[in-house]
């Protein structure tokens, strides 16, 4: 169904879905004109706003079509279509193009081009200092997303299994946060960049670990889960969480990992000797038993739908946007994020916050778990690394993503013509583009309509009153802007909605050199 058709429909019902928007959806739907449409054509039309069949707030549905389906071969009628869609708030935003991401499907189609650009990119070298991590295919390479709404999209080596490594150091801090709160953990663990290496033999000036994400501060962070229960429950608790993260049952441990970390594990321990001598932990740490939890914490296993979903219950104030399951209080996702954005890439942690602007957590792994505050969790996985330990592919992804989309955290959402900001719908994007043309145009700003056309937006463009950048420029007497607007071949001979032409402006306003310049181009 093409969008024109799907914003006439919309445009039918201003709030909820009236019975004349649905049944015309219904027929865009239903491509055989016989009245019935299939599941799997359902299921087609609400994957391109992203929203999945295996969504769990969907099961009834699911089910109800299911049925339907096999007691009626034809399909689901319009009164059953109609009384679902009704019934679910998911279903009617997503329909209606108003979830996080209203053009979703056209985010895609961004997401697989910056891909498309990263995917040659086989720079770097997987990590090799466990051999399960050195035996891995470094060609393998996927992103998945999840928005806080639960839109959906996985592409690449989505099917993959990847371990946690570093990536599990933020959550670990979120669970020992969320069971002690602030004040408690950050009395063991500082909050400040160390400028150092991620296993740097070096402690903030209270003998402290400088940060929670890097390896003496993630050691610590384990000393503080549950820390008076059972190891063995300790570990259930972040299995479980992490379930919670993904609502998924996709979460594993691979054990192969484990066993070799905890073999080449030298420098770790001797991170949390130097930390007992300084009396860094609580009471009656167990230093053993605290590494080897670390160890498996790093050796959790899973894929990248589920790591995307973890990501974007952080960007969703720590509510699972897929079960509405409350994971984390904002709180904790706040404390996550700040610490992510400051100290999440290794050494290249102030340069990512500098240029690329959101928060990030990178593992040896390859595995990136990227948030989007309030509006997506993203998880690229790419094992090849650079020599600060991030993922080659996930930080070029990362550099492009920035560039397109207006993610960085100081990225104005108001003033901002040079990036895209896919929580407008496509004609509002295209609306502000039009109107910074024109506005350049008015302000005799010859590079910023460059800029602008080479997004691909039409120079001929006009507002709704029909006022074209050369209306506006041989008003104000913007001679460079009508020179290079006439180079371009812009047509000239154009009206607005009061019968105006260029020219008519240029007379009106008395500026000679534009009216001669709009005589010789309309005469050739
Ligand atoms: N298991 C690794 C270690 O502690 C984690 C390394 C990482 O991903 O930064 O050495």
């Amino acid at each position: 169904m093409t969008t024109i058709v799907k914003k006439e429909i919309f445009n039918q019902s201003k709030k909820g879905f009236k019975k004349l928007a649905l049944k015309g959806l219904f027929d865009a739907i239903d491509s055989n004109k016989n009245g019935y449409i299939s599941p799997e054509q359902f299921w087609n039309e609400l994957k391109s706003h992203g929203i999945l069949e295996n969504d769990k707030r969907l099961k009834e549905i699911k089910n109800t079509f299911s049925r339907a389906y096999s007691e009626n071969q034809k399909g689901i009628d319009f009164d059953l279509f109609s009384n679902s869609i009704n019934q679910s708030v998911l279903l009617t935003k997503g329909l209606r193009g108003e979830l996080v991401i209203p053009d979703f499907n056209g985010f895609c189609k961004q997401i697989i081009d910056i891909y498309n650009q990263v995917e040659g990119n086989m720079g770097g070298a997987v990590a090799d200092y466990i051999p399960q991590l050195a035996r891995v295919n470094p060609k393998q390479f996927a992103v998945s997303i999840c928005t806080v709404d639960g839109q959906r999209f996985d592409y690449g080596d989505s099917d993959r299994n990847f371990c946690l490594q570093s990536t599990c150091k933020p959550i670990n801090y979120c669970i020992a946060h969320e069971e002690l709160g602030e004040d408690f953990v950050h009395n063991h663990i500082g909050r400040e960049p160390s400028g150092r290496s991620f296993n740097e033999m070096a402690l903030n000036n209270d003998g402290l670990p400088h940060n929670p994400l890097i390896n003496a501060g993630a050691i610590m962070c384990s000393s503080l889960i549950d820390r008076k229960a059972p190891i063995a429950d300790r570990f259930d608790k972040v299995m479980k969480t992490w379930s919670d993260l993904s609502g998924s049952d996709d979460i594993a441990f691979n054990n192969s990992v484990y066993l070799s970390e905890r073999q080449t594990a030298d420098r770790n321990f001797a991170l949390a000797y130097f930390m007992s001598e300084k009396k860094a932990f609580p009471e009656n740490t167990d230093l053993i038993e605290t590494l080897e939890f670390y160890f498996q914490c790093c050796s959790i296993e899973l894929k990248s739908p589920s790591m995307a979903s973890a990501a974007a219950t952080l960007a969703n104030g720590g509510v699972n946007p897929l079960t509405g399951k409350k994971v984390f209080s904002a709180s904790t996702a706040k404390n996550c994020l700040s610490l992510m954005n400051s100290c999440g890439m290794y050494d290249f942690s102030g340069e990512y916050a500098f240029k690329i602007g959101f928060p990030a957590k990178s593992g040896v792994s390859g595995a990136m778990l990227i948030v989007i505050p309030n509006v997506m969790g993203i998880c690229v996985w790419s094992p090849n690394l650079d020599e600060l330990g991030n993922s080659v592919r996930g930080v070029e992804f990362s550099k492009k993503l920035g560039e397109r989309f207006n993610f960085h955290n100081y990225d104005s959402l108001i003033n901002n013509n040079d990036k895209i900001d896919p929580r407008k719908n496509k004609y509002e994007n295209k609306i502000d583009n039009v109107i910074g043309l024109i506005y350049a145009a008015s302000h005799g700003d010859v590079d910023e309509i460059k800029k602008i056309e080479a997004k691909g937006i039409d120079l001929n463009s006009a507002d709704y009153d029909g006022r074209t950048a050369l209306h506006l420029a041989a008003s104000e007497g913007q001679a460079e802007v009508v020179e290079y607007l006439i180079r371009r071949k812009v047509n000239a001979d154009v009206k607005d909605r009061w019968g105006g032409t260029p020219s008519k402006d240029a007379k009106r306003g008395k500026h000679k050199i534009i009216v001669e310049l709009l005589e010789n181009y309309l005469a050739n």
